[in-house]
């Protein structure tokens, strides 16, 4: 947290961006009486327009972000103080890289692309943009974090304990992926669904990945696999009319070649772009 702002008092509105809720009863649990954080001076308002802080949970999905914006800006424009409140806010969390989370436009990066960080800060980097204030920013990471860490976090803001932590900027290139061990085709398989595991669940990821893995077989018995495997998951694509499928469907070919050239390149780690 940087900039603290000299506050006795703290109202707060509390915002959902698409949270799984376990973070939200924690913060009921802070905002009730069994811990009873009014005796602190932090009092929830019923209006973004009367608070001084967003306590913020959920890793802001893409439906969510519109919403979340203009409950920001509704905001007094001082001190704006965002509390994000759960490892999804903080970072995405368990939605890190998912398919619904929201990504910046402006990192330009194509549609489809990842990552798809999640988190609030992408939301206050938009804000900022836009020229307006936003933050400090304080981040109680935590899946769901104790009431107890939550209110040491906001306790921070109104100067009643000091902060021992300093924040760390966390990017995927410093984390490879081991490839599996085993006969190459089982190696590929099992890294392609370590990838579908962020977009689909359980039986349909097996189904959609036996699916690729037929069109790969048949691509490679062209003369150009490449071409031939992007022809077919665009027919593919067209055939099934949905574009959720398609999306994986592309997702998968790009990765197949990522993993099937790092394999042939006697590699051992893959990273996750
Ligand atoms: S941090 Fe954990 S509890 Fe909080 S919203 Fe995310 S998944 Fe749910």
């Amino acid at each position: 947290m940087s900039g603290k702002p000299k506050l006795r008092s703290i109202w707060v509105f509390h915002l959902n961006t698409g949270s799984c809720n376990g973070c939200d009863i924690e913060i009921i649990d802070v905002l009730t009486p069994f811990y009873d954080v009014e005796r602190f001076g932090i009092k929830l308002v019923g209006s973004p327009r009367h608070a001084h802080a967003l306590l913020v949970s959920g890793p802001l999905t893409r439906q969510a972000y519109y919403g979340a914006k203009e409950t920001i800006k509704a905001m007094p424009p001082e001190p704006r103080v965002i509390v994000a409140i759960g490892t999804c806010t903080c970072s995405g969390g368990i939605f890190y890289n998912g398919y619904p989370v929201y990504r910046r436009p402006e990192s330009g990066r194509e549609g489809s692309e990842y990552p798809r960080r999640g988190g609030i800060a992408e939301l206050i980097a938009d804000l900022r943009d836009e020229g307006e204030k936003v933050g400090p920013v304080i981040y109680i990471p935590g899946c769901p974090p104790r009431p107890e860490e939550i209110i040491y976090g906001i306790a921070q803001l109104v100067g009643l304990v000091e902060k021992k932590l300093s924040y760390q900027e966390y990017s995927d290139e410093l984390v490879p992926f081991k490839l599996p061990e085993g006969p190459l085709e089982e190696r590929i398989r099992l890294t392609l669904m370590e990838r579908l595991r962020h977009l689909v669940g359980y039986l349909d990821r097996e189904k959609i990945l036996e699916d690729f893995m037929e069109l790969v077989k048949e691509a490679e018995k062209s003369e150009n696999p490449r071409e031939e495997l992007a022809r077919l998951v665009k027919d593919y694509a067209a055939k099934c009319g949905d574009v959720r499928l398609g999306f994986c469907m592309a997702l998968l070919e790009r990765e197949y070649w990522r993993v099937r050239d790092a394999l042939d390149a006697g590699k051992e780690f893959v990273y996750w772009v």
